[in-house]
């Protein structure tokens, strides 16, 4: 099997490219966009999209973190506000979000399509994505908004834990390492996200209860959007968004070409 996309391109902007970019899927590449909570189980959709339709995962949170290794010296004002933003746990800036999507059109063209996570959070951003999209030429296909009671996504994101080397994620009930605090696949030290921290959780919550309502009307009525009960395993979940999919939208599904 082909290896997943080292995405250089969205992760580090600029002149970058991707060494291995997707392979144009059989059918029509897919362009969608992921929406719901810290710890609703949208980065292992993204992942489970990523390898059976061949999309590449455009995660903005994914750009800040890879941003954050980087010197302190290379980082732009805007990128070091959105650190702090982000240490913080509330939204980094529309404008800066947008500025940084915006240098990285490139990647709406990806052969295999897309599957945008973490971006839009605002209406001023999904405002400025249909720009970009029209721009560029290129629609959405669907809104997956992944949906869980608040009790379970709490307890989902105290949980977890990150190697800061391979990015492997788990949990320490729900998927727990072999070895207590120590990553199964590349042996480095297991962290608890900066943004995972109790007091963070709360900030990032609230936060996404206010921006997400308009959010979402504003999909529901481009007819784009698709609620996904998140409960269950990632395959299932997965098959169950398909399901709903096809429901709202006929003809809308993983083997069809949308
Ligand atoms: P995520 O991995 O998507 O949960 O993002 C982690 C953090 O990055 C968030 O808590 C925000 O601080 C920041 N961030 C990521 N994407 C956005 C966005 N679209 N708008 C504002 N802030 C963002």
């Amino acid at each position: 099997m082909k290896p997943s996309s080292d995405r250089a391109a969205w992760l580090k902007g600029g002149a970058a490219r991707c060494h291995n970019p997707p392979d144009p899927p059989p059918g029509l590449p897919w362009r969608l966009v992921l929406l719901g909570a810290p710890g609703v189980g949208k980065g292992s959709q993204a992942e489970l999209l990523c390898e059976r339709l061949g999309v590449c995962h455009l995660s903005t949170g994914d750009i800040f973190r890879a941003c954050r290794s980087a010197p302190d010296k290379q980082r732009s004002p805007a990128i070091r506000a959105a650190m702090e933003a982000m240490h913080r746990g509330a939204l980094v800036s529309d404008t800066t979000v947008v500025d940084i999507v915006a240098e990285r059109h490139k990647c709406l063209h990806c052969a295999g399509g897309f599957v945008l996570d973490g971006f839009p959070r605002t209406v001023a951003q999904a405002e400025a994505l249909e720009k970009m999209l029209d721009k560029e030429g290129v629609g959405l296909d669907a809104v997956f908004d992944y949906q869980l009671p608040l009790e379970v996504i709490v307890a989902r994101l105290g949980g977890r834990r990150v190697c800061p080397a391979c990015k492997e994620i788990y949990h320490v009930t729900g998927r727990p390492p072999r070895v207590d605090g120590i990553c199964d696949k590349c042996g480095g030290k297991l962290q608890l996200r900066d943004d995972d921290r109790p007091e963070a959780i709360q900030t990032r919550m609230r936060v996404y209860e206010e921006t997400m309502a308009p959010l979402v009307d504003y999909y529901a009525a481009r007819g784009l959007l698709v609620i996904v009960p998140a409960e269950g395993t990632p395959g299932q979940v997965y098959n169950r968004a398909w399901a709903c999919a096809g429901a709202i939208r006929p003809g809308l599904d993983a083997d069809g070409g949308g």
